[in-house]
């Protein structure tokens, strides 16, 4: 067996920051089912939120994170995360990362939306491309192992503890056990639970589903924020930024629709406001070919050269046209899971041994609507957190020992798995889900719609128990892999469905159009979904408040 002190699952923002926040004398190892470079990361555009500028503060970026979600983000995570931003920004920037500049050579900051302050430090619009490679450059500093094109199938839990996990090696072929002190889940979001999602199509929810089969709840899944700006056949995103710069959106009469619905933040508005605004005038009739319009035409040639170069690029080769010249038909798109692994702000779950940090956890910093920026920061802040209280829990802990026989069990499901006669495969399974979600469980919900989704759902989760693997091969069987990822996408799906239909309220993300206000008496409160035979089981915990009351 492979045993090391610390294991990561995830070699993301969260999790690289996590094992280069360990001191050289602890034995770390990530496991990752792409190539460290390859994690979704590496998409991230328009920036990474801090309160560096002289006239802004962290309290400020910690009320507009509160007031932004809607109140439903705990506030001591929230008041952890902005304080200690402008200090993990430094950090960065020691570490490498090239942020655009000011003209006086100090770290520049464009506005996002639903923030009271330009905060979010940028690299052109390739942010997190910048990010990841130079953390990739402080791991190999850092000389971890790194298990890479490994794809982790279960948690190892004995004795009330997790001590490791099982995986299959990708270009071997074949199952293995790494024990563990402690297990830190770094494994992204779920986007491609929806058809349309700016989502890499490998961010399948495997962390969250993992942990809820180690009996771990998953917090606030109903909380899926739709990005306003997607390409439309691709759901390629457009990134914020754009409009951080200036760009203006357009209904088909040329009207710059905001006005009615946000008229001092404008395009700017919090990422729920504008989507909920674009869906209203596609639905009534002022959309352009199921989409409206993102102009960027007054900002000049220069600035978006300068500012927002790949977003050019994407327009011209994926939309075919020149945002210099023409406007960029855009929609909502499924974009960023606020739920996910219960954590604490220090990426401590329910499970002694197992941490979480970055997209698959709910430490809760976000509540109901995530701000443009605070992402890729939670995955730096708190991936930290999670490295530097993992590497304190294993100093005293001696290694749980494991039964010889802990294999079986997964080698079992595989074998069914290669065994089904089908005749029905992965991507049939997920398209079907793809197209369920979108239309059930999208910007607006109701209960009607939702009930349709969660009968779909039932008959899915018994097609993904049946459907077939062709390749019975060992190397690089991707067909087994994309296999395993439709189960936890099932799963996942399963969880939103049932967390939304339970919360009778609309609050950021999550609106309801048979319960279109938000009630703060009865829904100020985070859902948990635990898993039971029949599905998810919801209970409710109440949102841990500090300095700023609902309002
Ligand atoms: C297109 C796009 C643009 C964005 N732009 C911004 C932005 O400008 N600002 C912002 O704040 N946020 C942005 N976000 C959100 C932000 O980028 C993500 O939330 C964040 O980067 C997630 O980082 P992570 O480390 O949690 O996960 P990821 O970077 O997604 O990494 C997940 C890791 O887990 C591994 N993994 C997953 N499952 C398994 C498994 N079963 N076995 C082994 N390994 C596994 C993967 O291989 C990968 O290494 C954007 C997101 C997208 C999609």
């Amino acid at each position: 067996m492979i045993t090391h002190d610390i294991l990561i699952v995830g070699a993301g923002l969260a999790g690289m920051r996590a094992a280069v926040a360990t001191p050289p004398d602890v034995d770390v190892a990530l496991i990752s089912k792409v190539h460290p470079v390859r994690s979704h990361s590496v998409a991230a555009q328009g920036g990474i939120n801090a309160a560096i500028g002289e006239q802004d503060s962290w309290e400020a970026h910690a009320y507009d994170t509160a007031k932004g979600g809607l109140y439903l983000g705990d506030q001591d995570a929230i008041e952890a995360m902005c304080r200690e931003a402008p200090q993990d920004i430094l950090e960065l920037e020691r570490m490498g990362v090239i942020f655009s500049r000011t003209p006086e050579g100090r770290i520049a900051q464009r506005p996002f939306g639903g923030a009271g302050f330009p905060r979010t430090c940028y690299a052109a619009d390739r942010t997190g491309h910048a990010l990841l490679h130079a953390m990739y450059e402080q791991l190999l500093k850092r000389r971890c192992r790194v298990y890479e094109e490994w794809y982790v199938t279960a948690l190892l839990v004995e004795e009330g503890q997790c001590c490791g996990v099982v995986a299959w090696d990708m270009v071997h072929g074949g199952l293995q056990v790494l024990r563990a002190k402690a297990v830190i889940l770094a494994t992204g979001g779920s986007g491609r639970v929806f058809s349309t999602s700016t989502n890499a199509v490998i961010n399948t929810g495997d962390g969250m589903a993992l942990a809820y089969h180690a009996g771990l709840p998953l917090e606030d899944m109903e909380f899926v924020q739709f990005h306003p700006t997607t390409l439309k056949d691709t759901g390629i995103l457009i990134t914020e930024g754009a409009r951080g710069e200036g760009a203006y959106l357009l209904n088909t009469l040329g009207d710059r629709f905001m006005k009615r619905y946000a008229p001092e933040q404008m395009e700017l508005a919090t990422r729920s406001t504008v989507s909920l605004a674009i869906g209203r005038e596609i639905q009534e009739g002022r959309g352009v070919d199921g989409c409206v319009l993102l102009d960027l035409r007054h900002l000049g040639r220069a600035r978006i050269l300068e500012r927002l170069p790949q977003i050019r690029e994407l327009a011209m080769e994926f939309a075919g046209l020149d945002p210099i010249e023409t406007p960029i038909p855009i929609r909502p798109g499924a974009h960023y899971q606020m739920g996910g692994v219960k954590a604490n702000a220090w990426g401590e779950t329910d499970l002694p041994g197992l941490f979480a940090a970055g997209e698959c956890a709910c430490v809760s910093v976000h509540g109901a609507n995530r701000l443009g920026g605070n992402s890729l920061l939670e995955t730096i802040v708190f991936g930290r957190r999670a490295g530097t209280r993992a590497t304190e829990s294993i100093r005293h802990c001696d290694l749980v020992p494991v039964p010889e026989t802990i294999l079986h069990h997964e080698q079992n499901r595989l074998k069914i798995l290669l065994s089904n006669p089908g005749p029905e495969r992965a991507w049939q399974i997920r398209d079907d889900l793809g197209k369920t979600m979108s239309l059930h469980l999208g910007i607006f919900r109701t209960q009607q719609s939702m009930r349709e989704a969660l009968s779909a759902i039932h008959a899915l989760t018994v097609r993904a128990q049946q459907m077939c693997v062709h390749d019975k091969g060992r190397i690089f069987n991707t067909d087994l892999i994309q296999a395993l990822e439709v189960q936890c996408l099932v799963e996942i799906a399963h969880t939103i469905i049932v967390s939304a239909l339970g919360r009778e309220e609309s609050r950021g993300a999550h609106y309801r159009g048979d319960f279109p206000t938000r009630n703060d008496e009865a829904w100020l409160r985070h859902t948990l979904s635990h898993r039971r035979p029949n599905g998810p089981l919801l209970t409710y915990v109440p949102v841990t408040m500090t300095r700023f009351p609902p309002a």
